[in-house]
């Protein structure tokens, strides 16, 4: 906990800084709120290991009483390990599939299932021990390097910290910076590219272990290196690990294991690439026009 408080201040001073959204505060404080909550948690399952299963069942939602529904009866089946790509128009309700898993947010109705037991059983810090969250343009916090990736996972030895280094394609960034990993980052510090940026939270959530990623892909156009580079590590991580990422890239799509698609708060179609391009209008037209990768 006191390591906890110390990037705490750090954040919300990088925060004010690049004025970034307030759900990652929110999540860092309420994961510290529920460390204490969790001391007097009685039920402590036996530790499983590998991928995570994950499945809706027919989830409606909404943020708020009053306002429209979100989610109208989502449902999908992922036992895991593997990439699912989740991919449909902006405000489908694919960032909103993250929140529900992690519980940022419960479900109106219908069940959030991991490892078949839905969210609501899970003690909550336990939930998100599982989970590694790459949240879309995910914040570099302010401080150096080595921080920003010990950031929630304090106890990380050397060893663990230069192997999510290579698996995230950040070594050779490393080695180069003249301080390597005590480079200061972010605002005073080096100013790492969009791509930069998204690996380093990818290694941060990484060094956590999960055993199920949601990866919310930046929409920012990234250089062809840096396309590259994300697309063989999550490729690599979904061997081990169930991996979700909303995708705005062809290039990322069409590695996926399965695609969902949604529309307006419902799955319209699910399969493979070119399943979808056979089967699903809106998926082609997707593909054809939104994507912003050129296909490859
Ligand atoms: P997508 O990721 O597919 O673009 P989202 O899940 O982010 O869609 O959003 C789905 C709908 O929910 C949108 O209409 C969006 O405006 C609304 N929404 C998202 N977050 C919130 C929130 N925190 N409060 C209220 N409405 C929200
Ligand atoms: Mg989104």
């Amino acid at each position: 906990l006191f390591y906890l408080i110390d990037p705490v201040s750090r954040l919300v001073e990088g925060v004010s800084q690049y004025q970034v959204g307030s759900a990652a505060i929110a999540r860092i404080v309420r994961a510290e709120r529920l460390e204490t909550e969790d001391v007097t948690e009685p039920d402590r399952r036996p530790e499983r290991t590998g991928p995570a299963a994950v499945a809706f069942e027919d989830v409606t939602f909404r943020y708020r009483e009053g306002l429209p529904y979100v989610h109208h009866g989502v449902s999908f089946d992922i036992p895991g390990p593997g990439m699912t790509a989740f991919v449909g128009p902006s405000g489908a309700g694919k960032t909103t599939v993250f929140g529900l898993l992690e519980r940022f947010y419960d479900a109106t109705g219908g069940r959030v299932l991991v490892d078949g037991r839905d969210v609501h059983e899970w003690p909550l810090a336990e939930l998100r021990s599982v989970i590694g969250y790459v949240e879309q343009d995910a914040p570099v916090l302010a401080g150096t390097l080595r921080e920003n990736l010990l950031f929630g996972a304090p106890g990380a030895t050397g060893d663990e910290i230069q192997d999510v280094l290579v698996r995230a394609r950040l070594d050779t960034l490393v080695d180069r910076l003249p301080d390597g990993l005590e480079t200061l980052v972010g605002h005073r510090g080096s100013q790492l590219s969009g791509g930069e940026r998204q690996r380093v939270a990818i290694a941060r959530a990484l060094l956590r272990k999960p055993r199920l990623l949601l990866l919310d892909e930046a929409t920012s156009q990234l250089d062809a290196v840096n396309e590259l580079a994300l697309r063989d590590v999550v490729a690599e991580v979904s061997q081990e690990v169930t991996v979700l990422v909303v995708a705005h890239r062809l290039s990322t799509v069409t590695l996926a294991d399965r695609i969902v698609v949604m529309d307006a708060g419902r799955v319209r179609a699910s399969g493979t690439h070119d399943e979808l391009v056979a089967a699903d209008p809106l998926y082609g037209e997707l593909a054809a026009t939104q994507f912003l990768a050129t296909p490859a």
